[in-house]
């Protein structure tokens, strides 16, 4: 695949097509129709550390089309984060706070979950000769943020 020539449209399960754009290691887009969010692939370049063009291109894509794919699981996640808190008598900006950052790890999660599980294969190839530690760092550092959000909203919870 052209570096150029990147944009790609994919058809979700619930049948909305996704428009992602990958037009090179530190420029990516995505979204529906012409609303394209483009993003600072941060996630993408730690869990991709070491990786060729070739499969650093093919776990990038399938990541941003996950996210389409997880959305609606997603979405059931912040409804009821979202429920959630507003129950919390002395909610305040720190705690939103942290459930927001959780409710963003947890989408990182989801996406690179479903990547894991469609692409075992090429996982185990591509990450042949390729150091663990970045792979390790974001899920130890995107688990440990998501938990943060859990353990806020229990807390804070009276019973
Ligand atoms: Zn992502």
């Amino acid at each position: 695949m052209a570096s150029n020539n990147s944009l790609k449209r994919i058809r979700t399960w619930y049948g909305m097509h996704a428009i992602i754009e990958i037009r090179s290691r530190s420029f990516h887009r995505a979204g529906f129709g012409k609303l394209l969010i483009p993003h600072p692939p941060v996630v993408n370049w730690l869990l991709r550390y070491g990786l060729a063009d070739k499969p650093y291109q093919q776990l990038s894509i399938t990541h941003e089309y996950a996210h389409f794919q997880t959305l609606p699981i997603l979405l059931i996640y912040i409804f009821i984060s979202i429920a959630w808190i507003i129950k919390i008598p002395e909610i305040n900006l720190f705690k939103t706070g942290i459930v927001f950052f959780s409710i963003l790890a947890m989408t990182e999660i989801l996406a690179e979950a479903y990547v894991r599980v469609k692409m075992n294969r090429e996982y185990a190839v591509f990450y042949q000769n390729i150091s663990i530690f970045p792979r390790l760092i974001f899920w130890s550092i995107f688990t440990l943020i998501s938990a943060a959000g859990w353990i806020v909203m229990v807390i804070s919870t009276e019973v």
